[in-house]
């Protein structure tokens, strides 16, 4: 390596080494790259919209040519018929989610699956009414749960139990999460996290956090949009209640693509739970006599509202695929090595330059994701101009974090120590 060489020293070769032996590598050509400065770019954007599969625009074409084929009898002879489109979508999404295919549905967006979720599972009564969410969680999640609150005429000021990190940490302990819940005990209805959080990338201890929640009476749900196709789930066993994905940040399906809705199974087989109902969610064995009472299908499905979007489904089928190829813990086991290779490496920059900046994300291996999420004070801008000058895309979030997540399915550890190189050479420039 050029300036960064003696820091850097021997991670060049660890990661020439891992690729050789990375029994992945070949998904990598089933996607498509963007364009840099010398040809394909480093992509450790994952995190926040996945690259496009190589099969998605011939999975959308023929979507568009049974259309244009068949019209309205495409609902049930198109290759994929419309119809019933979301069907196959279900045991794959289960592997990833660790449930089963009738506690899991792709439907709607992410947001409108947990107003239509929280609907059916923050039913507050009497005292016991509180929600408990992270600070600095997901806009998108806690306008949801404020919303919600005011409309069960509720003060989000006094209902929502915010877990904060401790003063000057980044991330939730996890026996901070539990006392605080205990602490608010029969008072709470809720507890909604995000399993990896946006910002700091924490994976939290989802099997603990739920066990304490659901000991004191709560229901717990979890936003697994960062979670899902990056880190392995047990949704089912860990006993979770609810919980809400997207698909077009690891799962790679194509922006705004469907979102993910589950359901355990205790809740997904009770057609008395009180829901948003649509005709989709009706038992289809009756939704064409087009009953007047809802009689609502039995598993996630229930709570599906409008037909499915086909143009959406579609790149998640493509998807789903390539996961099924890959398999959940072989992804893991090289996304802990791809992280653990750029964990180190950036560890080794901020020690030898005193103070530029630190890393946010916990570093025990077991407590994140694929994200690394780097706090640079003044330097996050120059940084960011510096990646992408070099064809490496990152993301910046003010006011001065970047985020670097490198997905399996799709990096090589040589893209790790291109990013680390770019860095090396930014830090080594700033200082002169
Ligand atoms: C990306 C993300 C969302 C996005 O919500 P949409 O309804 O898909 O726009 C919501 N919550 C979290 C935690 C996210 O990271």
């Amino acid at each position: 390596m050029a300036t960064g060489a003696p820091i850097l020293a021997g991670l060049r070769e660890r990661a020439e080494a891992s690729d050789r032996a990375d029994p992945l590598a070949s998904l990598r050509d089933e996607f498509l790259f963007p364009q840099g400065p010398g040809g394909d770019v480093a992509y450790l954007c994952g995190n926040s919209l996945g690259l496009q599969p190589r099969a998605t625009r011939a999975a959308l074409l023929d979507e568009l040519d049974d259309w244009q084929r068949l019209g309205v009898e495409g609902h049930f002879h198109a290759r994929n018929p419309w119809y019933s489109c979301h069907e196959p979508l279900a045991a794959p999404l289960a592997r990833l989610l660790g449930a089963s295919p009738h506690e899991v549905a792709a439907m709607g967006s992410l947001t409108s699956t947990l107003h239509a979720l929280l609907i059916s599972f923050y039913r507050p009564s009497g005292r016991r009414a509180k929600i408990a969410v992270e600070e600095a969680a997901f806009p998108s999640d806690r306008y949801a749960l404020a919303s919600h609150l005011r409309l069960h005429g509720r003060d989000p000021d006094e209902a929502l139990v915010v877990l904060r990190p401790r003063p000057g940490e980044a991330s939730l302990r996890t026996e901070d999460v539990v006392e605080t819940l205990r602490r608010h005990g029969d008072e709470l209805a809720l507890v909604m996290l995000g399993a990896v959080h946006y910002y700091t990338g924490q994976l939290h201890d989802m099997a603990t956090i739920t066990a304490a929640g659901r000991a004191l009476g709560a229901c717990v749900g979890w936003d697994l949009a960062h979670a899902a196709g990056n880190v392995e789930l047990q949704l089912h066993d860990w006993d979770v209640d609810f919980a809400v994905g997207c698909s077009y940040k690891y799962l790679n399906a194509g922006p705004g693509s469907v979102g993910i809705a589950f359901v355990h199974d205790r809740h997904a087989m009770s057609p008395d739970l009180p829901r948003l109902a649509g005709w989709w969610g009706n038992d289809p064995a009756s939704r064409f006599a087009m009953p007047e009472a809802f009689q609502p299908a039995r598993g996630a499905v229930g709570w599906q509202q409008s037909n499915a979007p086909v143009f959406a489904m579609a790149p998640l089928r493509v998807s789903l695929e390539l996961f099924d190829r890959a398999t959940m813990p072989a992804l893991r086991k090289k996304s802990l090595a791809l992280t653990d290779l750029l964990a180190e490496g950036v560890q080794r920059l901020f020690d030898e330059h005193q103070g530029v900046g630190e890393l946010l994300t916990p570093s025990d291996p077991q407590a994140r994701g694929a994200q690394l999420s780097l706090r640079l004070g003044g330097r996050a801008d120059g940084l960011a101009r510096a990646l992408q000058a070099a064809g490496v895309v990152a993301d910046l979030r003010r006011p001065d974090v970047i985020r670097v997540a490198p997905a399996p399915l799709y990096c090589r550890f040589a893209d790790v120590t291109r990013v680390l190189q770019v860095v090396a050479d930014f830090f080594a420039a700033d200082r002169r």
